[in-house]
Formats: structure tokens, sequence, C-alpha cells
């Protein structure tokens, strides 16, 4: 076993004191978050403005993994699906958006989730692993790379599969190295982290050094009805998601995003509408509407278009701020809730009361 350090899980200050140890001076970590993030280079070697001298030093030190492309799909509305190996054979999925309306990357926290929501693919797969800081930023150098986006400006949304706040730590490590401005610099509004709403992590999130904006995966407006599409609520209940929200201090300007997928006959209704509204009061808040992406063994249908209007509209009438979210890349299955990795890694969901517990 190579016991190098790896230079992708490094932050910057971390790594002016490993390369210390192989004599070089702290400005060349500066060049190397450069080559790493910026130029895309994975190789130490190929870092021409550090001595030959120094790389091989560095090499002898530390290492440098990045995920293995292992397939792509382009979907008809020009979303990319990468399919990823980690390094310990692993596999995650990464997707690209090109217009929504910048261009966002939907990066994955953890290799299959432990939240079970029901009509979610990623929760049927159970968890598998948490993903390293390393390899959360890791799928956003890759999909650079992948794309050829030169130095345009993009959104990194934490989206993918697995709930970011259950792999606290690396997240918000994560979230470090991506905005520290000698790598890719990205702006902490253009982060935005959706979670299912576990409490004591919501809480702990503003005192971070990096506070992206929150989306909390709402989709339901009473507590029996989360109970079941939402199976945390038994742990971390509405009533009290909501009252965290409330008193969320808010940088000016912010806002929380409500997600709220749709389900026909489930949650669509115009009582439901109602309950949201109110429950959303007093709230800096926007709704997202999410109607459901159907997927074979999810057992929920999604609600016709004029219902998701009717749904949209009555929610607008009662003042809230909301937009439907229109779904990208469904003919690949990269659409919200449909990642998920076949393979004999991934144990199916276990029992919900286990899986809490984790
Ligand atoms: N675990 C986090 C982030 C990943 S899921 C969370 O749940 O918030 C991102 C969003 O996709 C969540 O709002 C989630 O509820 C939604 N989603 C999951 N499955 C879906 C599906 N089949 N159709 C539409 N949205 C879905
Ligand atoms: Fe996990 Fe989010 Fe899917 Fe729920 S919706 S199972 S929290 S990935």
């Amino acid at each position: 076993m190579s016991t190098r350090y790896e230079i992708a899980e490094l932050e910057l200050e971390a790594l002016v004191d490993v390369i210390a140890e192989a004599g070089a001076k702290p400005f060349h970590a500066g060049q190397i978050y450069r080559w790493l993030y910026r130029r895309n280079v994975t190789d130490i070697t190929a870092m021409t403005d550090l001595s030959l001298d120094l790389r091989t030093r560095l090499s002898q030190i530390c290492q440098l993994s990045t995920p293995l492309v292992l397939r792509v799909n382009r979907s008809s509305d020009g979303t990319v699906k990468l399919l990823l190996k980690l390094s310990d054979g692993k596999q995650v999925e990464t997707v690209f958006i090109p217009d929504t309306p910048k261009m966002t990357f939907c990066v994955s926290t953890q290799v299959g989730c432990a939240m079970g929501c029901p009509f979610c693919l990623t929760g049927k797969m159970g968890l598998s692993r948490h993903l390293t800081a390393g390899e959360i930023v890791s799928q956003v150098r890759v999909l650079v790379h992948h794309i050829g986006l030169g130095d345009a400006a993009f959104n990194v949304v934490l989206m993918g599969m697995g709930e970011p706040l259950h792999n606290y730590e690396p997240t918000m490590k994560a979230l470090r190295i991506l905005t520290n401005p000698n790598g890719f610099g990205i702006a902490p509004r253009r982060i935005t982290l959706s979670t299912v709403g576990l409490i004591p992590a919501i809480k702990r999130l503003v005192s971070e050094q990096v506070i992206p904006n929150l989306a909390i995966s709402l989709h339901a407006t009473t507590e029996t009805q989360r109970d079941k599409l939402v199976p945390i609520n038994q742990r971390y209940r509405l009533a009290e998601l909501i009252e965290v929200c409330r008193r969320l201090p808010l940088k000016h300007r912010r806002r929380i995003t409500f997600e709220y997928v749709l389900l026909r006959d489930v949650n669509d209704s115009l009582d439901d509408s109602r309950r949201l509204a109110a429950l959303l009061t007093d709230i800096r808040a926007k709704v997202n509407i999410i109607p459901l992406n159907e997927a074979p063994g999810i057992p929920y249908r999604r609600p016709s278009d004029e219902r998701i209007n009717t749904f949209a509209r009555s929610l607008a009438a009662q003042g809230v701020t909301v937009m439907v979210r229109k779904s990208r890349g469904r003919d690949i299955r990269a659409a919200c809730g449909q990642l998920i990795v076949d393979g004999p890694e991934c144990s199916p969901a276990q029992d919900v009361a286990v899986r809490l517990g984790s």
C-alpha cells in the first residue's frame, strides 16, 4: 500500500506543509493548485513550472488520483452524464447541465444514499460508502476537462447521488477546495447544497468557512405524509425543520430553496399547496417544484402538466416565489433522483430503521 500523500485531498494550507517535506516553498503549493484545478493537469511530472528536481521529489512523497471515466451519456438536450470509477473500484455518476441558465455541474457526495426516500433511485441502492473531499472535487475536475469548459463560470449543485450533510466533513472540505482562489475559485453563491433536512448539520452549516446556498427537500406538508416520503422525518420532524429554516441567518438577498417533488394524487392537491404556502410564511423562500421523474421500481407517477401548472399557479397566487424545475437529461437517466449505479458493490436498501441509525 502506498503511503504517499494524496494531493487531491489536500487544502492549500495542508499542501504547503506536505511539500515543505520535499523542500518546496509555500508558493509552489499555489502553482500546484493552478495546474490541478485551472489547467487540469493530472500528473505531477507535467507541472513544468516546477523544477525537474522538485517534481521528482514531490512524486516520491505525493500521488494524484483522478477518477476514470467509464461511460459517457449525452442527452438530446445537451446534458452529459459521466460514470466514474474511483480508486477502490466503486462508481458514481456526475452530470453536466449546459444552461440552467448558467452551466451547472451536479455532483455526488456518496456512493448510494442511506435516506431511503421511496421515489428516488439512488435511495434504492442504500449507502455503499461516503466520498472523500477529493472525490467530490474531482468530479468537477473531470467534468471541466471532459466538457472543455475553458474559463467559463459555472455553478455547482450537490444534488447528485447521496445526502451531502450525512457526509459532513468531507463535503465542507470539498467546498473549501472548490472555492479556493488558487484553484477553481468558485463563488459560494454559485454553489447549492441540497439536503433532506438533517437538522443538527443545518445548524452547524451556518458557522462554516464556506456557506453554500441551501436547498431543502421538503416534499410534504404534514408529518404523516413526510414520514412516508422522506423517512428521516421520523427523526427530524417537519415542524422543527421549518422552525430552523425560519431562524437561519441568511446573508443579504439569499433565500432558501424548498424542493417539492410533485407526485400524482399524493402531494399535488390544492390543500397541499395551501399548507405549503402556510408553512413558508415569514421565510425568505422560493419553491422549486420537481415533477417526478418516473423510473421502473418507483411506485409513484408524475402529475399531468396541467396539474403541475395548477399547483404552481396556486402557490404563486398565495405570494410564494415558485418555479417548476425543467427536467434535464431524462433520456439518459441523468435527471433528479435517477442516478444509480448497478453493480455488485451496491447492496439493496435495507430496512428504514437500520438506515436511520447509520
Ligand atoms: N440527497 C439530497 C440531494 C440529492 S437529490 C436531497 O435529497 O436533497 C436532489 C433532488 O432530487 C432532491 O430534492 C430529491 O428529492 C430529488 N429527487 C429524488 N428522486 C427524484 C425523482 N425520481 N424525481 C424527481 N426528483 C427527485
Ligand atoms: Fe438520498 Fe436525496 Fe435520494 Fe432521498 S432524495 S434517497 S436523500 S439522494
